[in-house]
């Protein structure tokens, strides 16, 4: 049984005041707040077991790895990946998407192939992938976004072709909300021998999601997003992908064996983690998987619906405003972008912040989308477990003194 209050109460900064006022977090797209369970679970490490991983013959460092082995084990069932092995620890998801890009990618194309990715990628699952382009003499190609803020699916039998190498894209989009129909792509590039990357960044703290289903070669998140600390992030990769892939980063932990003019690299996932890894955050990590496990990943999607469906029907009230991305909430994930032609975003967000609540202004790291609708800027709230229709009733309210304010010029 979903219960809200239950849930607000074990996040301790939604406590806090802002500017005098309660706290209303809506940039849950930027980053999540934290439940006391994932802020104990990282003391934890450091109040009870804080030692190298995978390198001492001693308690501390024995109970440090079992720690940091089970926290894989608890990413690995949430996304349902088949094996432990098969998920590599990394910062976040721009790291991991720059570890395909610099291992599988540059080992895999070369001139003439292609890459696709669509109109609506954020920057990390973009600019990577310029790069390989530059560097292997591939061509990169989008797929076009409808006006309506969908993928234009209609050219894909000559988008996605016996040149291309890999599809690259975004599951759920940080900017128009729009759920990507992932699996028909995957189905698609694997029709041509080409591989799929799928950056769930938006979707894997907020609804199911299963690699075996999707049939990805590729997937990856970031631990900030879903209520485990910055710094810890996921990529998930098939075996029989990586499995022969060169390494990312060189250096301790994953080789096998060392001479002074060579090495051998050690088995996945420690070839693909050199260097001590961030241990205590996988830890709190797998703190996070536990409690999202405890409410269930199908009813956390549900909340999300509700709360956006409630979102998108209160912002037709407000006619200075109009909101991106496809109008259905089914189609869309926990988010809900928009512009004024009236006010300029950061100015929205400013006299939203006075009142305490955080939206999101700026390009979101979507420039090229933006600029192909003709805007430099935009508005974004997005939503995660813990937000209330209450909290958009706030929201609603406040955008609405706040275009007597700024065209009337009177405080509110
Ligand atoms: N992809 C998407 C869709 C995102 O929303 C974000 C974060 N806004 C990223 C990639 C990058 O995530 P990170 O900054 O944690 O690497």
């Amino acid at each position: 049984m979903f219960n809200s209050e239950q849930i607000r109460s074990d996040f301790p900064i939604l406590t806090r005041k802002v500017n005098g006022h309660q706290l209303v977090y809506l940039d849950n797209a930027a980053t999540s707040q934290k439940p006391r369970q994932v802020i104990d679970a990282l003391s934890s490490v450091y109040e009870q077991f804080n030692s190298n991983v995978h390198r001492g013959v001693h308690t501390l460092s024995m109970e440090a790895t079992e720690h940091y082995e089970d926290a894989r084990r608890k990413v690995a069932e949430f996304i349902n990946a088949p094996e432990p092995e098969t998920v590599i620890f990394v910062r976040n998801t721009t790291e991991a998407i720059n570890l395909v890009a610099h291992t599988w990618a540059i080992q895999n194309i070369g001139p003439g192939d292609e890459i696709l990715t669509t109109e609506m990628e954020h920057h990390s699952n973009l600019v990577p992938w310029q790069k390989v382009a530059e560097m292997t003499g591939a061509k990169l190609r989008h797929i076009p976004v409808t006006d309506t803020g969908l993928l234009d699916t209609s050219q894909l039998d000559q988008l996605i072709n016996e040149k291309t190498r890999l599809v690259a894209v975004v599951h759920v989009s940080n900017f128009l909300g729009t759920i990507n129909p992932v699996k028909d792509l995957a189905d698609r590039a694997h029709a041509v021998g080409a591989r799929i990357l799928i950056d769930s960044a938006q979707s894997v703290p907020h609804m199911p999601v299963d690699v075996i289903d999707l049939d990805c070669d590729f997937l990856a998140f970031s631990g900030h997003k879903i209520m485990a600390p910055p710094g810890i992030g996921v990529l998930y990769c098939k075996r029989s992908v990586i499995q022969d892939m060169e390494p990312f980063l060189r250096g301790g932990e994953m080789v096998r064996e060392v001479w002074f003019d060579h090495a051998t690299w050690n088995d996945i996932p420690n070839r693909f983690e050199a260097g001590t890894p961030n241990f205590a955050d996988a830890v709190a990590l797998g703190a996070a998987i536990d409690y999202l496990n405890a409410i269930g990943m199908e009813q956390v999607r549900s909340h999300e619906m509700e709360i956006t469906k409630y979102g998108l029907e209160a912002f037709q009230s407000l006619e200075y405003l109009k909101i991106l991305g496809p109008a259905d909430h089914t189609l869309r994930g926990g988010l809900i972008a928009f512009h004024s032609t009236e006010i300029h975003p950061h100015d929205l967000g400013t006299f939203l912040d006075q009142k305490g609540i955080a939206i999101r202004t700026g390009h979101h790291c979507v420039m090229p989308m933006h600029r192909k609708i003709g805007l430099p800027a935009s508005g974004r709230a997005s939503f995660y477990i813990y937000n209330t229709t209450e909290e958009i009733d706030l929201l609603i309210e406040t955008l609405k003194a706040a275009l007597t304010y700024f065209t009337k010029g009177s405080s509110s």
